[in-house]
């Protein structure tokens, strides 16, 4: 279930809320702490309420400080403020928070709540980080049967969404079929709202698309809907992600999950920001995921953790992680690099360079592993040009570029230096829109140029190429071409259902 957690200080714009959001939505959040105090009339908001007539269910919050939220009364104001509104609304849920347990005025709402057959969401929020050792908090907020015990903690880091999936499972074993709500708030916990059931949470919060969000990394609920099918999806259903740091800017949610639903798949990929790659094996068991696509800064790293199983193109990374069943029955990963065909796809596409051509490549991170070997299997003479020099040096040595090819990025300007057939930017340097990694560099128009950024769809290097007369591509054709195989892999994977998981 996606429930709408209502942001705005006045009815007016919970209205204007509900009606963008209310055909993605099976559930609403008044959070009446962020009303203005004016507008915290019972009986005005009965009557809104009424008026929008939703049929939704509704749970109703008033949120301190403390918790994220913007109650400025006492605590005996608030409870008297959701004894009224309990009187005028009668909500199906009710979040009442942990440290109340045991006062009689906040047990006394509780009853009435039960009375009235309604049920209370026993909440803790931790703000600022993730308690490493969350089980006796668990143990605490899931004590009483009849209540929907909620935990949301502000996840820092990859040990944090570890910390709290396994809580989640070991909630889901000691207590099976019993409804909870597990919310990592930030970047690292999007997995808790985007994929809920994995938590076995009985639903996701979702802020309108067009506010700021009363909670750091809630998303809209038709993202939610559309495009992670979070009504639909089955704990079970088979799970990929996009693993990196960053991995906000990603577009291979919005395509993978987009293939899936056109193919009408049951399969869920999730944004996965893994900040210690040492945690991912762990975090991987514990969400039972099938595969993932490896972003910077992890390709190297995937690479060895694939081993013997490493289909690399001797560029020592990869883009694909599988987890497949050994002959055994124990599970390994299986790698694969789908960035070399993506780009030689796009660079025949471009332009047919005979072999011996000459390129130049940007850049010598790790996107510029799988250019130098796409160029070798087309036979080219490979010229690296890197800020960092040295860094060209040793990805030099490593791909069997010669060291005399190696240069700094001003040497490309050098009028006595090589004429290139092809130009390949393989840096960051350009997605700001106005960056040119190099300026100095004078076209002479026979050039094809090539640049793997996609965000701008013409960065200035390109603009400028193509003012001169080069043929130029962005890396949109690389980016699709990759994902189409890595979706292919995923597909067979799910496939062979018995060779995975
Ligand atoms: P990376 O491993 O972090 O490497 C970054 C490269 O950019 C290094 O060579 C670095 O030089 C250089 N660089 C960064 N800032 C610079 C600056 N201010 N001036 C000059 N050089 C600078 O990143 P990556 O994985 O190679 O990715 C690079 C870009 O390719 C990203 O924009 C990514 O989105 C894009 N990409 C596109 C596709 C696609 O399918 N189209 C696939 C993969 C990547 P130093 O060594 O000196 O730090």
């Amino acid at each position: 279930m996606i429930c709408l957690c209502l942001s705005g200080t006045t009815l007016e714009s919970w209205g204007e809320q509900l009606e963008r959001n209310r055909r993605w939505i099976s559930l609403v959040e008044l959070r009446v702490d962020l009303l203005k105090p004016a507008e915290r009339v019972p009986a005005t908001i009965r009557r809104w309420w009424e008026s929008v007539d939703t049929g939704l269910p509704l749970i109703l919050t008033i949120r301190r400080p403390r918790d994220l939220g913007r109650w400025e009364g006492d605590e005996a104001q608030r409870a008297y403020l959701f004894e009224e509104l309990l009187d005028e609304l009668h909500p199906t849920y009710v979040d009442l928070e942990l440290d109340r347990l045991g006062e009689p005025a906040w047990d006394r709402i509780a009853q009435r709540v039960h009375a009235a057959g309604g049920t209370i969401i026993r909440s803790h929020h931790e703000p600022r980080e993730t308690p490493q050792e969350l089980s006796p908090l668990v143990a605490r907020l899931a004590g009483r049967s009849r209540e929907i015990p909620k935990l949301a903690v502000q996840t820092n880091s990859t040990a944090d969404l570890l910390a709290l999936l396994r809580a989640a499972e070991e909630f889901k074993h000691r207590m099976p079929g019993r409804r909870a709500l597990w919310v990592g708030m930030g970047d690292h916990g999007a997995l808790t709202r985007v994929c809920p059931s994995r938590f076995r949470s009985a639903w996701t919060y979702a802020s309108d698309g067009e506010q700021e969000a009363p909670a750091p990394g809630q998303i809209d609920p038709q993202t939610l809907k559309e495009l992670y099918r979070v009504e639909e999806a089955h704990p079970e259903w088979p799970l990929f992600a996009v693993i990196g740091n960053p991995v906000g800017h990603s577009r291979s949610p919005e395509y993978h999950n987009n293939r899936f639903i056109d193919r009408r798949r049951p399969a869920v990929y999730v944004p996965l920001l893994v900040d210690d790659f040492s945690l991912f094996p762990e975090l991987a068991d514990l969400l039972g995921l099938y595969g993932a696509s490896v972003t910077v800064p992890h390709k190297e790293a995937a690479r060895r953790l694939a081993g013997d199983n490493a289909e690399d193109g001797g560029t020592g990374a990869l883009n694909t992680l599988l987890r497949v069943k050994s002959d055994d029955g124990s599970l390994r990963w299986r790698g694969i690099n789908t960035d070399i065909e993506g780009f030689l796809d796009a660079l025949r596409g471009a332009s047919t360079l005979p072999a011996g051509a000459k390129a130049a490549v940007i850049g010598a991170g790790g996107a510029a592993r799988a250019i130098v070997a796409g160029l070798f299997r087309e036979s080219l003479v490979v010229h690296l040009f890197n800020r960092t020099v040295e860094r060209a040096g040793d990805l030099a040595r490593e791909l069997g570029v010669p060291q005399d090819n190696v240069h700094g990025l001003p040497e490309i300007a050098q009028p006595e230096g090589e004429r290139f057939d092809v130009i390949v930017q393989t840096t960051s340097v350009g997605m700001d829109g106005t960056t040119d990694p190099i300026p100095f560099y004078r076209f002479h128009g026979g050039e094809t140029v090539l640049d793997i950024i996609y965000t701008p769809r013409e960065t200035p290097l390109l603009a400028r190429a193509r003012a001169a007369g080069c043929g130029t591509l962005n890396g949109e054709t690389m980016f699709r071409r990759q994902a189409e195989l890595q979706f292919d892999a995923f597909c067979r994977l799910i496939d062979d259902g018995e060779e995975c998981r």
